[in-house]
């Protein structure tokens, strides 16, 4: 599955980051990177926990 950003929803709260920060990084810039927008089927259930954690709705997955 792939990690969509809507980088104009995303107000760089960090709630994703808190849940898995090996993949989501707010840079010092205050901008969030997406570091590995591809993930396993096997992180599903972590990804939409992190999807349902952003207070702006800036995240969404793609099959
Ligand atoms: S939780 Fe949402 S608003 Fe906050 S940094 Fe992540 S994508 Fe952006």
């Amino acid at each position: 599955m792939r990690i969509v950003l809507d980088e104009g929803k995303c107000s760089s709260i960090g709630m994703c980051e808190s849940i898995a920060p090996d993949v989501f990084e707010v840079g010092d810039d205050g901008a969030l990177v997406v570091l590995a927008p591809e993930q396993p089927a096997d992180r599903r259930a972590l990804m939409e926990e992190a999807v349902a954690a952003c207070p702006t709705g800036a995240l969404s997955l793609a099959d």
